[in-house]
């Protein structure tokens, strides 16, 4: 069966990724588009979400590929319109709304699926395979890049709601919660520039059930070498993921590396989920960006400008 989807936001994410991915895989057709300021040639275009519904056009699924201030509103509209429905990360403003996009899903039986692109990168599942039945001492993670290269004119991302640096390091959590133990947050602190909303840098510590130390460095101002990186110590050696998850190092020697690529596996799972009439709803690396802005500390940094 071919699932007719329909993107919706055409930013940057939905160029990179989705079309690609939607165009490699024979079991999607990329039926519409709804963006207020851009389409796709030969592909029927549409201003929002509500024109694309009042239209004559068939589609059966859709990617919300917007900032996420407005991913609940367009989702519901999806979901109560009968549309099985990808989130992309993080999956919404607040947990509250996912939980009723959740039930709201259940109830209309159709496909709700939270994306977390970064475990589909090619060495995460190499590294739970290589990190089972090990003891975990302590993690860092590094996840440092330069805003102004990877999402430039972004101006929600500084709004409240945008996340700010957690944009990028959510990716890094939605890793760390599906390669260790379960964790929580002990310390965290944001510094939040004084003409914005949204942290440009944080530093996290948390603890694993077990007791190891987890400790995470978020930064968006960072320039030349960008690290997407996580380092886990264990009695068995040291495992490094790094490349966003795409490298496995053990004991500083490259032992797994994929190719960079995220989204075919995704979409796989899409299709998979809808064929099964299933759905795959997990919050928990929002949940742990939630925790930070309840407990951590803000620290006032310099405007950004870009
Ligand atoms: P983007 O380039 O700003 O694109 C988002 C698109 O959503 C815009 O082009 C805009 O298209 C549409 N939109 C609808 N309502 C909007 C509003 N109120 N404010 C701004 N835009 C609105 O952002 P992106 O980088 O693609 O990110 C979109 C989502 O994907 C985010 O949740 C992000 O975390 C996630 N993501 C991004 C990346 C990345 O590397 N950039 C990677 C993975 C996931 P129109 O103006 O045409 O309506």
């Amino acid at each position: 069966m071919t699932i007719r989807i329909a993107i919706v936001g055409l930013g940057k994410i939905a160029r990179d990724q989705h079309l690609p991915a939607i165009e490699k895989d024979a079991r999607f057709e990329l039926a519409a588009v709804a963006s207020r300021s851009a389409g796709v040639d030969g592909v029927p275009h549409f201003t929002d979400l509500a024109e694309l519904l009042a239209s004559d056009v068939q589609f059966d699924a859709v990617a919300l590929c917007t900032p996420p201030q407005v991913r609940h509103t367009i989702a519901r509209q999806a979901i109560d319109a009968g549309k099985h429905v990808m989130l992309e990360k993080p999956p919404g403003a607040t947990l509250s709304e996912v939980e009723d996009l959740k039930a709201a899903a259940a109830a209309k039986g159709v496909t709700l699926q939270t994306t977390w692109h970064s475990r589909y990168a090619t060495a995460v599942a190499p590294a739970q395979t290589w990190l089972s039945g090990k003891t975990i001492k302590s993690v860092q993670i590094n996840w440092k890049e330069d805003v102004r290269v990877w999402h430039p004119g972004q101006t929600w991302i500084w709004q409240a709601g945008g996340l700010g640096v957690f944009d990028p390091g959510i990716n890094a959590l939605s890793i760390a919660t599906v390669v260790l133990p379960a964790f929580f947050l002990e310390k965290a602190t944001l510094h939040v520039p004084e003409n914005c909303q949204s942290p440009v840098e944080a530093q996290l510590t948390f603890r694993t059930v077990t007791g190891a130390p987890v400790k995470a460095d978020f930064d968006f101002l960072q320039t030349g070498e960008q690290s997407w990186d996580i380092i886990i110590d264990t009695d068995g050696g040291e495992l490094k993921l790094s490349h966003g998850g795409s490298r496995l190092w053990v004991d500083g020697v490259l032992a797994h590396e994929g190719p960079d690529e995220e989204y075919p596996g995704l979409y796989d799972a899409f299709a998979r989920l809808i064929a099964a009439g299933g759905s795959d709803v997990d919050v928990s690396p929002l949940r742990h960006v939630a925790d930070a802005f309840l407990l951590g500390e803000r620290v006032t940094a310099p405007a950004f400008v870009e």
